[in-house]
């Protein structure tokens, strides 16, 4: 059994065979042969050694007549290690005694030479593993037992171990199959782990390079709870996670049998309950388990699904689907979020520093017309079937408010003139998620209808931290006591000019943390749809008073660690049932 931390994104347990992945997404085969098939797979082992041979002595011969001898040894090295005698006896044991295909050897005996020469931590030794890793490629490639699109053609269930997994990726995970995920690389806020959530499947970041020491597994648990990858795991661990998988699934059944009653604390305080979505398709679970609205419809996945930019028509056949499913309920629109972790096409992406800095959100829809006036257009004339509000990410200064707002009123009038129906009184509000938009807000209350706090980049711009880098995942955190002070400051310059605030950002789906948010003051709140019974239960287990008290300990704290703490402790008192043991 060998236990990996990462860091936890989306929750659940899965337990099923690994699809590993590697650097470019190509599959790791596992497979034990009838008896019978034992010589065919010697024979074409040998054949594809004879093949790879061939190549690289092909290469060899071409580097060094271009290049020098010195590169041409790289080659001759590889051929060396090819033909390494204790390689191939590793290789006839794996094939002969276990009847492993000889892909699945090859795969296995490599990776196991390449981790072992990394464990070395000498840098020379790591540039030869990386050469194991390439020649295991060249054998698997020969052997057909490679292919380019593993994600597409699955028929089990399957966990994916990659390095990455692009916010579009995992939109396009099969759900029926792809029974969890972890990854080397990413952080708690970036867009993978969203989408993860939307999707429901259980997820793990950030583990750090884990993928030469695995050649496939007919066993792995992804804890997305704790941030736990276990390979292999013992009888014992095993059980223990079919338990907490069971205990989940009863919660889920007694929770779903509370889905329609409304978000009221024992005060008979009305909370407002919507969802977050990426995708029209989950409207209907949002229903199902009793939204008030939606709260944030996260555009940019129209773009970020297809080759293809999507038309006016595109955009509002979409949101129309979505209006007319949530049938008169709020919807609240964002126009597009791209750039930075969730990069559009071509034309549009751009290599920069710092994309988290740079053009991105509201500012790049600013400096592409011809990609924003699309959208404007099919917002406005969907507006007309339904409760729709449109909202602008990123809002940093005045200027670019009003910039928005002037486009948002010319395209209206292209609308009216050519005798398009629209809605002409539609609600336009503003995301809170930047520190500069808090110091102004007072200002900004007079230029819109309502704000809403992201504090995914709330938390990342104010604390410096890259929301999706793995190394400063702990530094990363709403709780932070810096964070809460600026949601304060929000909350009460939103009261004072009576412009209504809610929180879209995934800190209100946290029910602890969401409970600290009603006692600051929050009644509006908008989470993911798997998050909607959790909240919900904690909004109904409690007082506004109990959540006031909550927040008045929690403003004393110094560290999102002793705020947490707290945060549980109470949760564990007020909600015992959510807290997971
Ligand atoms: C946020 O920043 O909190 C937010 C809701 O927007 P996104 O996560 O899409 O950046
Ligand atoms: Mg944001």
């Amino acid at each position: 059994m060998l236990e990996l931390q990462g860091i936890p994104v989306s929750p659940g347990v899965a337990i099923a065979s690994a699809l590993v992945l590697d650097a470019e997404g190509y599959r790791i085969p596992r497979c034990i042969v009838p008896a019978s098939d034992v010589d065919d797979e010697f024979a074409r082992l040998r054949a594809a050694v004879d093949l790879v041979s061939e190549q690289l002595e092909q290469s060899r011969l071409e580097t060094t007549a271009t290049a020098g001898r010195q590169t041409g040894d790289i080659f001759a090295a590889q051929l060396q290690m090819l033909h390494d005698p204790r390689l191939h006896s590793e290789l006839e044991k794996r094939i002969g005694e276990e009847r492993q295909s000889a892909a699945f050897a090859v795969s296995g005996v490599l990776h196991n030479y390449a981790s072992a020469l990394q464990k070395l931590e000498n840098p020379f030794l790591a540039d030869r593993a990386q050469d194991v890793l390439d020649i295991e490629r060249q054998l698997l490639t020969e052997l057909g037992a490679v292919t380019r699109q593993p994600l597409l053609d699955l028929n089990e269930p399957v966990i994916v171990l990659s390095r990455m997994l692009t916010p579009s990726e995992t939109a396009g995970l099969n759900r029926e199959f792809v029974k969890g995920f972890c990854t080397e690389v990413g952080g708690p806020g970036g867009h993978t782990a969203i989408v993860a959530k939307g999707l429901e499947i259980p997820a793990v970041v950030g583990i750090g390079e884990f993928l030469p020491v695995i050649a496939g597994a007919d066993c792995v648990i992804v804890d997305g709870d704790r941030g736990r990858l276990i390979i292999d795991p013992t009888d014992e661990v095993l059980e223990n996670y079919r338990q907490r998988a069971e205990y989940r699934r009863s919660l889920a059944q007694r929770l779903a049998q509370q889905s329609q009653l409304p978000a009221t604390t024992t005060d008979g305080t009305r909370i407002s309950l919507n969802a977050n979505i990426e995708f029209p398709h989950e409207t209907a679970s949002c229903l199902q388990r009793g939204a008030d609205g939606i709260g944030l419809y996260r555009t940019e996945f129209l773009y970020l699904s297809s080759d293809e930019e999507p038309s006016e028509e595109d955009h509002y056949e979409a949101y129309a689907e979505v209006i007319k499913q949530m049938n008169g309920r709020p919807v609240v629109i964002r126009t597009l979020d791209l750039g930075a972790d969730k990069m559009g096409h071509g034309k549009r992406s751009q290599q920069e520093n710092n994309p988290f800095l740079g053009l991105r959100s509201i500012r790049l829809s600013l400096r592409n017309l011809d990609l924003f006036r699309p959208q404007l257009r099919a917002v406005l004339r969907a507006a007309a079937l339904g409760d729709v509000r449109v909202m602008f990410p990123l809002i940093t200064t005045i200027a670019e408010l009003r910039q928005a707002r002037m486009l948002l009123n010319l395209v209206a009038e292209d609308l009216k003139e050519a005798g398009v129906p629209y809605r002409s009184d539609l609600p336009v509000g503003m995301m809170v998620e930047v520190p500069a938009a808090v110091i102004m807000l007072d200002h900004f209350a007079c230029e819109v209808d309502f704000f809403s706090i992201g504090t995914n980049d709330l938390a990342q711009y104010t604390l410096a931290v890259d929301r999706s880098n793995e190394s400063v995942a702990d530094l990363y955190q709403s709780s932070d006591p810096a964070v809460l002070r600026l949601i304060q400051a929000s909350i009460d310059i939103a009261a004072q000019t009576q412009t209504p605030i809610s929180v879209c950002g995934e800190m209100s789906s946290n029910p602890a943390r969401a409970l600290l948010l009603l006692g600051m003051g929050v009644r509006n709140l908008s989470v993911p749809p798997s998050a909607l019974p959790r909240v919900k239960k904690a909004i109904r287990n409690v007082s506004i008073e109990q959540c006031e008290a909550i927040a008045e300990r929690v403003c004393k704290l110094e560290s999102a660690r002793d705020v947490d703490l707290y945060l549980l402790d109470r949760l564990t008192d007020l909600a015992p049932e959510l807290v997971m043991q």
